[in-house]
């Protein structure tokens, strides 16, 4: 047997009576927003949808049947705040509601960034809670309406009440994270987990990893269209055997060819330098130079990313990719659908 090194709930652990009686504020219609809403209301929680007047998820909001309100009306309504707008945008939020939070009422979040890197300094007399589902939002309500879960990760950085552990198992199992299982943990590890695991491997990490092997093909002469199926479309199947049944799985399913290619070759391109990098990486993520890097990108009307995005789409991958998938009619997969930011 597994032993995890952070305890692990399940819906016998959560007792939702620790949300009766109580409004919960949603802030934000978008990708978690627009899931958490209408799972709370579903579990018979009294839910309203915090949005700025004007905006266009609004509408969307309503037709699901939820109350909404300007944020600030919302949060003074609620018990319990849920802070589901951008990262970038939530310490003005914060800024704004800060007056109509009530002494015990609770700040939920679904990511620890602004409060571990002090973007937001909450007021002592609430509890400050993260319920973050390990899944993109339109799958917390799909699985949710399948009545099956949606993994979680729970942690508690600020208990002014007391009871602030039971608040957050019980808002887990509203949104039907308990279902499948809630791993504790702190704002920290949460926060500068998620960073490097974006930066190092899951968005930065691989695609350099495949854009260095389509241009390594394709300056070796081989057609881009071969190089843009190897590199990058391939991808998906390999990656859906190690979702399903972790590295063996992906193993034993390819080629032995593969299977020994693979193992012999793979440390070989991401070697001691790469490890050494994403050590650099993560130092960063820890000592908080990453987090100062992009709060002032933002303050500064964002330059560099504007320039970084600007260049990764005119990446030759991106061209012949569009070409491409124009061209052969496979996948149709579903994509997510969430109410147009604003
Ligand atoms: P999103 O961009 O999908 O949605 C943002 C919502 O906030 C939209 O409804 C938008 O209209 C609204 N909004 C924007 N500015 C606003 C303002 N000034 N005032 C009020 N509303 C405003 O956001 P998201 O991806 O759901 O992220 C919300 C939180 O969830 C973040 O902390 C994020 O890190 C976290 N999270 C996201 C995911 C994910 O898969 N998207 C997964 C786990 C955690
Ligand atoms: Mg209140
Ligand atoms: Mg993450
Ligand atoms: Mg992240
Ligand atoms: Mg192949």
């Amino acid at each position: 047997m597994t032993d995890f090194e952070n305890p692990v709930y399940y819906d016998d652990n959560a007792d939702e009576s620790h949300l009766a009686e109580r409004t919960v504020a949603v802030l934000g219609y978008g990708s978690q927003g627009h899931a958490h809403a209408q799972n709370l209301d579903d579990s018979g929680v009294d839910v309203v949808v915090g949005l700025r007047k004007g905006s266009s998820s609004r509408d969307a909001a309503e037709a699901d049947g939820l109350r909404v309100a300007t944020p600030v009306a919302a949060a003074r309504e609620a018990d319990l705040v849920s802070v589901l707008v951008p990262d970038t945008v939530q310490p003005a939020v914060y800024d704004d509601i800060e007056e109509a939070l009530e002494p015990g009422d609770t700040l939920q979040f679904a990511h620890g960034f602004n409060i571990h890197y002090n973007q937001i300094r909450p007021r002592e007399d609430v509890n400050v809670q993260m319920v973050a589902p390990k899944s993109p939002g339109h799958l917390v309500r799909r699985n949710f309406e399948n009545d099956e879960g949606t993994p979680g990760l729970l942690a508690v950085y600020q208990d002014a009440t007391g009871d602030a552990h039971d608040v957050g198992l019980a808002y887990a199992k509203a949104i039907g994270c308990t279902r499948a299982g809630v791993i504790e943990t702190t704002f920290r590890e949460e926060t500068e987990t998620d960073l490097f695991g974006e930066q190092a491997v899951l968005c930065g990490g691989v695609t350099s990893l495949v854009k260095q092997g389509y241009e390594t093909l394709v300056d070796a002469g081989y057609s881009r269209e071969m190089a843009y199926f190897e590199c990058l479309n391939e991808l998906k199947l390999i990656v859906d055997l190690m979702y399903e049944g972790g590295l063996g799985e992906m193993w034993d399913s390819v080629s032995d060819t593969a299977e020994y290619g693979g193992l012999t070759r793979g440390d070989a391109v991401v070697d001691e330098h790469a490890r050494e990098n994403m050590e650099e990486v993560l130092e960063a993520v820890q000592d908080g130079t990453f987090a100062r890097e992009w709060i002032s990108e933002n303050q500064t009307g964002r330059p560099s990313y504007t320039q970084l995005r600007q260049a990764e789409s005119d990446h030759d991958i991106e061209d012949v990719g569009a070409d491409l998938r124009a061209l052969f009619a496979w996948g149709g997969e579903e994509r997510e659908e969430v109410p147009a930011d604003d």
